[in-house]
């Protein structure tokens, strides 16, 4: 049997009517009926059993049956920090980072960047985060923040343990990503890469300038990438 449909909610109650986006997709686009099973999600980690009782005409209303944490949350607390990009390149970043595991991805404006923020933009990713979280059934909703400088998110990631910050002027065969530990905070710059300033700023926050090797990687592979190796390294790609 196919395991049950996810349905993500703002808060958790016992009895509960979906939102009305997450309504018309149980009703009109899965078909569920009265006395299927689904999972709910909050973002929270935890996910809970629920049944439908009632679908009504344009509201599906459940009730939770049973709580779970989920397990497949990764070990590791990835950051990842990614310049704003063009057209919906940063809306790929979110969706393959929060399938890849990423906890928080923070998009940044800097120097070469040529791509802009508002608050429209923001929640797109919010909710490309949202459902991507769903489709590859994680509990946890990546946050998404908007930082108006590198140096305010390179701040933000201050306390990771390992700070990594890809650089596309670094001569490639360094010494990679190091030993990992718990938390990691991984910086990409956008199109137009990183400034020498910027470079250096980096350097005094205390990260690590890395290689990606001797190809200019495009920003969302750099990013796409740098989160994959990072997993792979934590072993959670296995
Ligand atoms: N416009 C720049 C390239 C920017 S690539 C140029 O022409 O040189 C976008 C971002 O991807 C970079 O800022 C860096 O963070 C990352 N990146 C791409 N290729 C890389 C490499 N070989 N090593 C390290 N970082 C890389």
């Amino acid at each position: 049997m196919a395991a049950p449909k996810r349905f993500y909610v703002e808060q958790i109650a016992d009895d509960m009517t979906l939102s009305a986006e997450e309504s018309r997709h149980a009703k009109n686009v899965l078909r569920l009926s009265e006395g299927d099973e689904v999972t709910l999600f909050d973002g929270s980690g935890r996910e809970y059993s629920a049944v439908v009782d009632h679908v009504a005409r344009d509201a599906v209303h459940v009730h939770v049956v049973r709580e779970a944490v989920s397990d497949r949350e990764p070990g590791i607390c990835v950051t990842l920090l990614i310049g704003a990009l063009k057209g919906d390149k940063t809306e790929l970043v979110v969706q393959k980072a929060t399938e890849l595991g990423v906890t928080r991805v923070g998009v940044f404006s800097s120097r070469y960047c040529a791509a802009y923020m508002n608050e429209n933009k923001l929640e797109r990713l919010r909710r490309v985060a949202r459902e991507a979280a769903k489709q590859c059934l994680r509990a946890t909703v990546p946050e998404v923040v908007y930082y108006e400088s590198l140096e305010e998110a390179l701040r933000a990631g201050e306390d990771s343990r390992n700070k990594l910050f890809a650089c596309e002027f670094l001569p490639a065969g360094g010494e990679g990503l190091g030993r990992l530990q718990d938390s990691v905070c991984a910086v990409v710059g956008s199109e137009g890469g990183f400034s020498e300033e910027e470079y250096e700023t980096a350097r005094r926050l205390g990260y690590a300038g890395i290689s990606l090797g001797r190809r200019i990687l495009r920003a969302e592979t750099a990013a796409i990438a740098l989160a994959s190796v990072i997993m792979y390294a934590a072993g959670e790609l296995q």
